[in-house]
């Protein structure tokens, strides 16, 4: 399929999905298989050898993931954080230094507070929706990366790509952003200047609370070979069959972020109007700070919402445990709404840490329910 012509929902239905050459199935097959046939020694059928080195659902992923975020290499993996794992050790040596958010994903702060600051990586938190504080952040010489979330877990905020771009590139290192929150439907980072754009799949990707994996694409396709040698030499790839559930994920994307984004902008005028939330957390919201910038490079501003209550971290839990139908659990982006107190569960990790998160705080992934059903649940919960 010639892909540069057609537009985001086609290319998540078709790119690197044409129907099987040997069946005409339409459906890219699950090729659960380790190894494959060569013809004579060295002869691969398509290139084909070893599933960890490559997989052609796999493959389809990977090329799909590619053409949705308009890069041209991507690279699936086992989880998130194995991706983001590779990314590092791939682009950072021992010695190394990057700048990260100081509300980054909690499961990101472990592993460069707790396995890559052992193997010689050091690590800034800084608040990337001020460039001054990031620019001061920056060890010249030896930042290797600057590590973005936008939008940020649990509290949403808002980095501008373009300008940490221009920002990494001046210091001579790159801008890795992870693009979970957003999706490929609502931002596309490389586009903005990013070098490399992170996914943890589990979540809006995939979109069905079904299955774990992570992804990299990137526009540069001698850095997407040095991706793919770390990726075949530490192995954490994507299997078969959880390939191929991130790709049926994909085919609907557009259509479920609409409702998603739908669905949240109306929790959110719920909370705004209720006397027992102190505050919600939403880039949609004109007062919010990243509001502008994240009206410039999103298309809309995403399912997920936070809010904080009067009543402190007992309040926040009570209604984590009353809601029904807005279910208590960690994780995000899947049809079925989700609720969390970050402090004691997703970001448990951070407490005492620059990354620790309010206790008062709820988090939200709303999900694509019927919104009365949804707000109803919220107005119980609160009581
Ligand atoms: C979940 C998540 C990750 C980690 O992904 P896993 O698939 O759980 O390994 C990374 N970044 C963000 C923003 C996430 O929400």
């Amino acid at each position: 399929m010639s892909e540069q012509h057609h537009g985001f929902e086609t290319l998540a239905i078709h790119a690197g999905q044409d129907p099987d050459p040997s069946t005409g199935a339409v459906v890219t097959p699950i090729y659960q298989v380790s190894t494959f046939k060569q013809d004579g020694v060295g002869g691969l059928r398509g290139g084909y050898e070893y599933s960890r080195s490559a997989n052609p659902t796999r493959t389809a992923l990977e090329e799909c993931l590619a053409a949705l975020e308009s890069g041209r290499r991507g690279l699936a993996f086992a989880s998130g954080l194995a991706a983001e794992d590779c990314l590092l050790r791939t682009v950072c040596r021992p010695g190394d230094h990057v700048v990260i958010p100081n509300d980054a994903y909690g499961g990101t702060f472990r592993l460069f507070a707790k396995v890559l600051e052992r193997w010689g990586l050091a690590w800034t938190a800084a608040p990337l929706g001020d460039l001054d504080a990031v620019r001061a952040a920056i060890r010249p010489g030896s930042t290797r990366v600057i590590w973005c979330e936008t939008p940020t877990n649990p509290l949403l905020g808002i980095a501008d790509i373009a300008a940490l771009a221009q920002l990494a590139h001046e210091h001579g290192a790159l801008l890795a952003v992870d693009n979970t929150f957003a999706s490929p439907y609502l931002q596309q980072p490389l586009t903005l200047g990013a070098d490399v754009v992170v996914h943890s799949t589990t979540k809006y990707l995939g979109g069905h609370s079904d299955v774990v994996g992570g992804a990299l694409v990137v526009s540069d396709p001698e850095l997407g070979d040095r991706l793919g040698f770390h990726q075949n030499a530490m192995g954490a790839v994507a299997g078969p069959f959880d390939a191929w559930l991130v790709l049926r994920g994909l085919k609907t994307l557009a259509v479920r972020m609409d409702r998603h984004c739908r669905n949240a902008e109306r929790v959110v005028e719920m909370l705004l109007g209720h006397p027992k939330v102190a505050q919600v957390l939403y880039p949609g919201l004109p007062d919010h700070p990243g509001h502008e910038v994240a009206a410039k490079q999103m298309r809309a501003f995403g399912g997920m919402v936070s809010f904080r209550v009067h009543g402190g971290e007992e309040a926040a839990v009570e209604i984590c445990n009353r809601a029904r139908l807005f279910t208590l659990a960690e994780s995000l982006g899947g049809v079925e709404s989700l609720i969390e107190h970050p402090g004691r569960m997703t970001h448990a990790s951070a407490a005492g840490s620059p990354l620790e998160v309010p206790s008062d705080l709820v988090r939200l992934s709303v999900g694509i329910e019927t919104v009365e059903d949804l707000l109803a649940d919220l107005a119980q919960a609160l009581g």
